[in-house]
């Protein structure tokens, strides 16, 4: 892939590396990739950071064509720039495109291109501990018209952000609401793909769960909400005696990096996981007599969020007395070790920016 640079004519100030934040600053430049039925992929670019144009017919902005990734660029204990199994979030996406009968980009132009703007904006990577740059690819149809169908355009772009916790009280427990109303995903639809589409309905439930002092949702499947399926934009593990249970990847669950990741560890290290259906009675029951010994829910942003309470019909239950769990932070340390590149490289994850 040719890419070509056209630099900033000015710099942005660089923030302060104590209150990053998550996702308020951008970076001086971003990537762009432009699609159509008769060239197909074409001018790799990367311009300046700067609002992007539109027709108000174009497709997205009706009919929603649109999908992202999100993943991390890290600094090691050397300061040498490396990405974690990029090559997930690229074959992710080609995924989520042919769900949505979007381009498909292919996966090591993904790769290199994430690669290549992470580089080119190095300077950005913060260095301070517990700090790294997140990468937010999309892509989205910019046809204009008004009619139902896939549009002959799309743009792919690349925008990066430093950050720092996603929580700003760091890996700390939260209440979580089990929402028994709305529903984010069915079989047979769009779960599985990380579309702007299922953020936009999965809202209502965020801020009912809010309104009743919880920090996010516990969702249920969507035919029977009799399973347990995703906590807000991140997967959810169970320590329920001695077994990590968590749900199968169905159609409805989103299929995470870190999911896969951390299930890994765990086999690695000997524990009994179950990928399985568990019910939210059987969930509750075992956070009543205590066989629920720890909840965690798990994605690239938070890395790992430990679940306090759970609420579900106006009952509340307590998951180790609201403490974070010692797998929860266990699991926490070896991830985080590794894409900080403080443990040993174990499962080849690690991609290294040269
Ligand atoms: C992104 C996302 C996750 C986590 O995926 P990671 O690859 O681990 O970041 C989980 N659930 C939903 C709904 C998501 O959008």
């Amino acid at each position: 892939m040719e890419i070509k640079v056209e630099r900033a004519k000015t710099l942005k100030e660089k923030p302060d590396q104590s209150n990053l934040g998550f996702g308020k600053y951008f970076t001086d430049h971003m990537f762009v990739y432009d699609w159509d039925s008769e060239k197909g992929w074409h001018d790799a670019r990367i311009v300046p950071y700067a609002p992007i144009q539109m027709d108000p017919a174009t497709m997205v902005l009706h009919y929603a064509q649109e999908t992202f990734e999100g993943l991390k660029a890290y600094r090691d204990p050397e300061g040498n720039v490396q990405l974690f199994r990029p090559e997930m979030n690229a074959k992710r996406m080609r995924n989520s495109n042919k769900r949505l009968c979007m381009a498909e980009l292919p996966e090591e132009e993904f790769v290199e291109a994430v690669e290549t703007l992470v580089k080119y904006e190095q300077d950005w990577i913060p260095t301070a501990p517990e700090t790294s740059l997140y990468i937010r690819p999309f892509m989205f149809a910019t046809e204009p018209g008004v009619g139902v169908h896939p549009a002959n355009k799309y743009k792919f772009v690349i925008i990066l952000t430093p950050v720092g916790n996603y929580y700003p009280e760091g890996v700390a427990p939260v209440k979580i609401w089990i929402e028994d109303e709305f529903v984010r995903a069915v079989k047979g639809g769009t779960g599985f793909t990380k579309c702007g589409g299922n953020y936009a309905g999965s809202l209502a439930a965020q801020v009912k769960a809010e309104e009743h002092g919880y920090t996010q949702v516990l969702w249920l499947d969507g035919q029977e909400r009799k399973y347990v399926e995703e906590v807000g934009s991140m997967n959810i593990m169970f320590l329920i005696n001695d077994t990590v249970v968590t749900a199968p990847l169905e159609g409805s669950v989103l299929p995470g990096v870190t999911r896969d990741s951390m299930l890994t560890i765990l086999r690695d290290w000997g524990y009994k996981v179950e990928e399985r259906h568990l019910s939210v009675d059987e969930l509750m029951e075992a956070g009543r007599t205590g066989a629920l010994k720890e909840a965690w829910g798990t994605g690239t942003a938070a890395v790992i969020s430990p679940v306090g309470e759970l609420c579900y019909k106006g009952e509340e239950v307590l998951i180790n007395d609201f403490k974070t769990g010692e797998l929860t932070q266990k699991l926490y340390d070896t991830l985080t070790g590794i894409q900080w590149g403080k443990l040993p490289d174990k499962f080849n994850w690690i991609h290294k920016v040269k």
